[in-house]
């Protein structure tokens, strides 16, 4: 049974480097992404101003976390054998325990926005225009 909801959705863009292991294709090697994020947040009922969340709260929350942590940062896996390397030369690195593939990352913030206590239902990590991973919360919406 699919109960009525309200739904936003908040978009930020961001750009970070990776490269997966275990892999073969274009995103083998080192390269770079001007990813674009869609945070949704739902609710079966409005709040006092008549709203599910506020995007600038959205905006504020993620932003921040992803601005910090991955905005222009490499992503990588810590099995990456260039990490070290990188790591050394001071190269702004930001590590996973997971091949850091678009469902990694955008499960990573989905994560982190949660935790610090936005509750979102899905994010979308849009890593080409053509191409998005999504990661979905089991229990979303209040
Ligand atoms: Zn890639």
């Amino acid at each position: 049974m699919a109960m009525s909801q309200f739904k936003v959705t908040k978009q930020i863009e961001f750009c970070y480097g990776h490269r997966l292991l275990n892999y073969d294709g274009k995103c083998k090697h080192l390269h770079g992404h001007n990813g674009l994020l869609e945070i949704d947040v739902a609710a079966g009922s409005l709040d006092a101003r008549g709203m599910v969340a506020d995007f600038g709260d959205i905006k504020d929350v993620v932003k921040e976390w992803v601005d910090t942590n991955m905005d222009h940062q490499m992503i990588l896996s810590k099995d990456d054998p260039i990490l070290n390397l990188l790591l050394d030369l001071n190269e702004p690195v930001y590590v996973m325990d997971e091949n850091p593939t678009a469902e990694n990352i955008a499960k990573r913030i989905h994560e982190e926005a949660q935790n610090a206590g936005l509750d979102i239902m899905e994010t979308r990590l849009w890593e080409t225009p053509s191409s998005y991973a999504s990661y979905t919360s089991s229990e979303s919406g209040s």
